[in-house]
Order: C-alpha cells, then structure tokens, then sequence
C-alpha cells in the first residue's frame, strides 16, 4: 500500500492550477493551492499516509455526513419525513428545488438538506455544537479536532445564499429553529479540522457496518450505515455525483476545502486532500487520486 500511494501522488503533484480555490467563505481564499495529502485506514486497524497528511484543513461538507449518522442514530427512519434521498443534478447551494419542491430538499448532502438535520439535531441536543464535535472526536477515536472558530465565524458572515435557503425553507414550516441559530452551528460544524489520517480514521466506521473499530461502539446499524453509503455514492458530490460514481466506483463524500472521503465496505476508507476545485464545488486532484486509487487497486463496490 506505501509503494502505491507513493506512486498515485507522485502522479498527481503536479497536477495544479487547473481550478480554483473555494473563496466566497473569505477565510478560506488565502489557503495554499499546492497542498496535497492521502490517507488510507484499514478496519483491521492499518494506516497509510503520504503528502502534507499533518495539516489540518476545514473538512466544510464532509460534516454532513456525521451529522446525517448522529441524527439517524437519534431519530431512526422518521428523518425521511423531512428531507428526501434523491440525487439533486443541481449545484451545492441550489435554491430552485426548494421552491419548486415546497421545502423538502432533495437529499442530506445539498445544503438545503444539510440545514434541515442541523436544525433537527438543535432539537434533540440542548447543546448542538458540543454534541457535533464529541461525536466526530469519538468517531475519530481523538479529543484533538476543534472547531476553527475564524472559519466558522467568517462563513457565518457572508452566508447570503445559505441563509436565503434556510428562510425559504422556514417559509414553508421545514425548519423549527432560528435561522441565525441553524447558520451558526452548521458553519461551526463546516469550520472542523481534521488532516487526512483523522478525516479517514473517522469515515471508517462506515467501511465496518457502523461499528467504530477505535472503542468497539456500534455507532449506527449496519443498515443505516448501508443507507449513507448508498447517498454518498448517489448525491455525495452533488452535480458530479454520477461521474464520480462512473470513475471512481465508491461511495464518496466532498467539501469545498478541497478534502474527500471514499469508502471500500468491508475494507477501508481513504481521504483525500487538494484544495483547488473544479465548477462542481470538488476537488479534481482528489477526484483523480481516487479515481487511480480504485483501478490501481482493482476495487469498487460494483
Ligand atoms: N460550508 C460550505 C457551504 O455551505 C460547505 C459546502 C461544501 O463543502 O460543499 O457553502
């Protein structure tokens, strides 16, 4: 595996300034394009890693994914009450479906979705961000990850079309919360960092039917683990979900702060990171490290 990663990123270092850096969250603008790191864990406890895999960067949509497991394990199937489990073909921060679909959005992994299970895990936590953040340092099997407060603080600030979202939304009786309450920790829970060995470590229980291999802990069933494999493969990069699918042949989810997360069932999960984007709001570097990951290694879930 150190022989394979090691030839996956040599092939890749140089591929940059094909995109840009996300930068309508200003925090996030001045990040060094170059950076580039990968992380394999194995559920059998094994860790690979090359590139810049100490630095930690905002994992941004990739939260959604916990927060989609933390809810499930509190609320169970009614979730689907709210929000729907079909791939969008719309941009990350589409507002057109909402209207249209008299605010139910599409799926978890748009941030129509993603606020409307922030705004149910207000509900059942009293303290959401705290919760949030214990959850993913125990999935992580680590009490070192943190919120990055000028991150969160910055995305709060200019969140125009995440706010008009959640009003529109609120407008149709979807979310019970204070819009400024439902931005606040949903930019909080964008603005944690991890680096790729603690981004991978934390996927990995969805490699291992819900069970987190660092504690023991069943998080969630097998079969709600199977159900956020299946929105990751179909919604988890958006409008690029199906070419992911296509290329890469594994459940993915991505953020704008250029991380990625694959996961093999059964096997392992692999992170990404390479902060230069492509039109879809993900990162290409990451995409085609992936996409080399999976055939060098014969693997897919097909
Ligand atoms: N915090 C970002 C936003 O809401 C997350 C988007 C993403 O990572 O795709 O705009």
């Amino acid at each position: 595996m150190d022989e394979l990663l090691k030839e996956i990123y040599n092939e890749h270092l140089g591929m940059v300034g094909e995109g840009h850096v996300a930068d309508y969250i200003p925090e996030l603008a001045a990040i060094d394009p170059n950076q580039y790191a990968i992380a394999v864990t194995t559920i059998d406890g094994q860790e690979y890693m090359i590139g810049d895999y100490e630095t930690r960067f905002t994992i941004q949509s990739i939260s959604k994914v916990f927060t989609l497991a933390l809810l499930m394990k509190q609320m169970g199937e009614d979730i689907w009450h709210f929000v729907g489990r079909e791939p969008s073909g719309t941009t990350f921060n589409s507002l057109i479906q909402i209207e249209q679909e008299k605010g139910i959005p599409r799926n978890p992994f748009i941030n129509a979705g993603a606020l409307v299970i922030t705004d149910r895990i207000i509900n059942y936590n009293s303290k959401p961000k705290h919760v949030i953040l214990e959850f993913i340092r125990e999935l992580a099997g680590s009490d070192d990850i943190y919120f990055d407060k000028a991150k969160a603080l910055s995305e709060f600030d200019t969140s125009y079309t995440n706010r008009s979202l959640a009003y529109l939304i609120k407008s149709f009786g979807n979310i019970d919360n204070d819009i400024e309450e439902v931005l606040d920790v949903y930019c909080h829970q964008c603005s944690i960092s991890m680096n790729v060995v603690e981004l991978a470590k934390s996927s990995l229980f969805l490699a291992n039917s819900g069970r987190n291999i660092y504690n023991g802990n069943q998080i969630i069933s097998p079969t709600a683990t199977k159900r956020i494999n299946s929105l990751m493969l179909t919604c988890g990069l958006y409008n690029e979900a199906g070419e992911f699918a296509y290329r890469v042949g594994l459940p993915g989810k991505s953020g704008v702060g250029g991380g990625i997360v694959a996961i093999l069932p059964g096997k392992l999960s692999i992170a990404v990171w390479s902060p230069e984007l492509n039109k879809h709001g993900n990162s290409y570097r990451g995409i085609s490290t992936l996409e080399a990951f999976a055939t060098k290694l014969g693997i897919s879930v097909f």
